[in-house]
């Protein structure tokens, strides 16, 4: 199997690399460090550890005008004896490579993705953060940097890993949620259920509204009746209805996260109910006001779970859940948690140990 390759003067900028502030933030810093691969003549090429650095890209490579783009967010805990673990990068790995078919773009073979964020992880040791909450953020990412203006898939590509120590992301505060019921994220047979920036570029004008209109979260609805709800642009959706924990089932157009996963797994341990249906954002509405639905939250790998305080419509009125910090989304957030910071037992193979390496 191909390495990676250490390059020594990474060696030396991750040895001298401290963080001071005790605000670590979410990708407010990142490791001096950077995992590069290169994709070129049907296969990858080398795996490169190299010092942290801006990239040069002719203004023509492809990924700048057509957008062939896709990339992972995993995490990396420290548990109290010191050892570092990631949290189920094998499905990252899936992920990023359902991601890479649906756009044109070249697969990673699952052992060389987990290797490559491995040694990223191993040399970023230092740097993985202690406190409860704090992690360090992997961001694997791929990009098309063939050259020329022809619309066509690229032939040569780059694969990346930066990191980012963090802290937690809202630091568990509900959040409020705008619904939109005009624009979309993505359509059936579209990119929807691929991580891609374009999806995020698609949300970012309904996140300006969102904010202007003081909340907090853009909640997507289905792209044909503009009724039933997806997910956030960032994080699935998940209701707690007469007891019972119910999120959108899996379509092509919900992007299938790990943590909703978790959460679903983490239920079912816990004899809580889970239901996988489509739900109408009236409905929700209504199961609401009838005090039916008493909690709601979102999750995804950097919040882990937020849970939500209110709605509000297109009309501007508020719909408020009864319990803003609901006891299913404290206790599934709390358990999952402590999963990964290994202060309680994790489920069988939801914790890749990351090897001491010594340099
Ligand atoms: C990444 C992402 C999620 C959450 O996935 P996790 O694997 O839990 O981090 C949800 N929705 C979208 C659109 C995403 O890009």
């Amino acid at each position: 199997m191909k390495k990676v390759e250490i390059h020594p003067d990474a060696v030396e900028k991750v040895k001298k690399f401290t963080i001071t502030d005790p605000q670590l933030g979410f990708g407010k810093y990142v490791a001096p460090i950077m995992v590069q691969a290169l994709y070129d003549h049907g296969d990858w090429q080398r795996f490169d550890l190299l010092p942290y650095g801006p990239l040069q890209l002719d203004p023509c490579t492809k990924v700048l005008h057509y957008g062939q783009e896709i990339f992972e967010g995993m995490k990396v805990f420290r548990h109290p004896d010191e050892r570092i673990f990631m949290f189920r990068p094998e499905m990252n790995a899936r992920r990023f490579n359902h991601s890479a078919r649906r756009m044109a773009m070249p697969e990673i073979p699952e052992d060389l993705f987990l290797e490559s964020c491995e040694t990223m992880s191993a040399y970023c040791k230092n740097i993985v953060p202690r406190r409860l909450g704090e992690s360090l953020y992997l961001r694997p990412f791929m990009i098309a940097t063939e050259v020329g203006l022809g619309i066509k898939p690229a032939k040569q590509f780059l694969f990346i890993i930066v990191a980012s120590p963090s802290g937690s992301y809202f630091a568990g505060d509900s959040v409020k949620v705008y619904i939109e019921r005009d624009e979309i994220r993505c359509a059936p047979g579209g990119v929807g259920s691929a991580k891609t920036g374009g999806n995020y570029a698609a949300s970012l004008n309904s996140y300006t509204k969102t904010i202007k209109l003081g909340c907090d979260q853009t909640m997507w609805l289905d792209s044909q009746e503009h009724k039933y709800i997806e997910e956030m642009s960032g994080m699935n959706f998940f209701a707690v209805i007469n007891g019972k924990l119910v999120t959108p089932s899996l379509t092509d157009t919900i992007l299938d996260g790990v943590t909703r996963k978790s959460v679903i797994d983490i239920a079912r341990s816990e004899n809580i109910q889970v239901e996988e249906r489509k739900i109408s954002v009236d409905e929700l509405l209504k199961l609401i006001s009838e005090g039916k639905c008493t909690e709601a939250f979102v999750c995804g790998t950097a919040a882990v779970i937020a849970p939500i305080a209110s709605f509000m419509d297109k009309d501007l009125s508020v719909h408020r859940l009864k319990e803003p910090a609901g006891k299913i989304a404290m206790q599934m957030r709390e358990k999952l948690i402590a999963i990964q910071a290994g202060r309680t037992e994790a489920p069988e193979g939801w914790l890749y140990p990351i090897k001491d390496i010594k340099f």
